[in-house]
């Protein structure tokens, strides 16, 4: 068998082919696995590409970090209960009560509402577990929160549907925002808690599931794009830069922008390569801020104004100390053309919002353009096996969740698992 791709959806497959004993051989086109969650090399410092966080309702994810290097999700992650908190105008804190009354006590505390509108923003949340979070299926975010008081959406909503699917609320699945509220918010008080990396993100999962995988005797191709792949007999011919290989089974576990190499392969491929094309993607931006000896009040804090939306103290989370990532989602394609522009305004909103910061030492900006899939309404999972013997994997095979590590995991496992039952 052969694994295109080492994201999170790549390896999730090859761990559970490999946990079956299929022999297998996963080829990643770069140096380092872990795809749009990854460790990068930037003018001798390490960096992630990104801040990845996770939610307690990751199951899936977790538990393949437990199976490659057991302990880990636990010691490699720092879990906060759900505290989300903006210079002092506003904050939600989560108390440790079982769900969903941890929700509703959280909203009914909220700093930085009246008691009107914490009390339409739990109906509204009320009214959506009684609906089973249903809504119609070209509803957008924005049409949904059409209720609620200003404050509730600017405060709270749009921010948390920014935060989860990456997307503007204006165009944004009604129906996937409900289904993360549901998973973070309706079952377990533990689904909320916030995750967040307390290793880079080479380590968190991808080292450990290379590991585990050679372990088991896969053979791992780093830095060998499969330049073609094409049908033949009983199988598929890989094309790479040393030659072609012929393999029995293929998962496809390439970004959704990255399809479009293997629209020649299969005509199910070229059409999900052109429907994405249509449907677009949202960049995330991380400007990086090394300051001297900086540290937050709290791991993560959400920022006011523009350009960014969070703040990840990063020397708290196994970082050198004074590190700053600020995180800007879904940038506009104005700010998008100027990272140096983009560094000016994140530099400018640090010193409105900090204003004892002193200069940083240096500053990056990382730049993500493929960063998720546009998470529209109406968007449908594709066919797990589009072509005999093909399956793909990535997370934007499983729509219910927006492009996240859990959907990767989920859709990686989920085609592994066809593809096992196949044989
Ligand atoms: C900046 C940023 C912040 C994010 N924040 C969060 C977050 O907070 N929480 C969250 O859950 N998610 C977040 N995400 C989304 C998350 O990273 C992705 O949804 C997830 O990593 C996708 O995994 P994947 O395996 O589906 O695809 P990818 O990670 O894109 O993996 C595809 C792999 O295939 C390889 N490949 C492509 N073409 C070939 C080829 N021809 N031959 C061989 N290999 C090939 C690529 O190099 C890559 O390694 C963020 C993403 C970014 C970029």
């Amino acid at each position: 068998m052969a694994i295109i791709g080492a994201g999170y959806a790549g390896l999730a497959a090859a761990v559970r082919l490999a946990d079956a004993g299929v022999p297998l051989t996963l080829f990643e086109a770069t140096r380092a696995a872990g795809g749009r969650a990854r460790r990068v090399h930037i003018a001798g410092t390490h960096l992630d590409n990104g801040q990845h966080l996770l939610l307690g309702a990751y199951r899936q994810t977790l538990a393949l970090m437990e199976r490659v290097a057991p302990g880990s999700s636990t010691r490699l992650l720092r879990r906060l209960p759900l505290h989300l908190e903006r210079s002092g105008a506003f904050r939600l804190r989560a108390p440790h009560l079982p769900a969903p009354a941890h929700l509703v006590a959280a909203l009914l505390f909220a700093r930085g509402l009246n008691w009107s509108e914490r009390l339409g923003a739990i109906g509204f949340a009320l009214r959506q577990r009684l609906g089973r979070f249903r809504a119609p299926p070209d509803q957008t975010v924005a049409a949904l929160l059409a209720g609620q008081a200003a404050r509730a959406r600017r405060e709270l909503w749009e921010p948390l549907c920014l935060a989860a699917l990456n997307t503007p609320p204006e165009s944004a699945s009604a129906q996937v925002f409900l289904n993360v509220i549901e998973a973070s918010f309706a079952h377990h008080r533990a689904d909320s808690d916030l995750l967040l990396p307390a290793a880079d993100l080479g380590q968190l999962l991808p080292e450990p599931a290379l590991r585990h995988i050679e372990a088991q005797g896969a053979e791992i191709r780093m830095g060998t794009p499969v330049r073609g792949l094409a049908a033949g007999p009983g199988g598929w011919t890989l094309t790479t830069d040393s030659g072609q290989r012929h393999f029995a089974a293929v998962v496809l576990a390439v970004g959704p922008h990255q399809l479009k190499a293997f629209a020649a392969s299969s005509p199910a491929l070229g059409q999900l390569a052109e429907l994405h094309a249509t449907r677009g993607y949202q960049p995330i931006h991380t400007v990086y801020f090394q300051f001297q000896g900086a540290r937050l009040s709290h791991p993560i804090l959400a920022l006011d104004g523009a350009p960014g939306q969070w703040l990840v103290d990063r020397g708290q989370l196994g970082g050198p100390a004074g590190l700053l990532a600020l995180v800007i989602s879904a940038t506009t394609p104005e700010l998008a053309a100027s990272p140096l522009a983009l560094e000016r305004l994140a530099r400018a909103q640090l010193q409105r919002g900090f204003p004892n910061l002193a200069e940083p030492l240096w500053a990056r900006v990382l730049a993500e353009k493929h960063a998720t899939y546009s998470c529209l309404p109406g968007q449908s999972a594709p066919p797990t096996e589009p072509a005999p013997q093909l399956f793909l994997a990535g997370d934007y095979c499983y729509t219910h969740f927006p492009a996240t590590l859990e959907a990767a995991v989920r859709s990686g496992a989920a085609a592994a698992q066809a593809l096992l039952s196949k044989r």
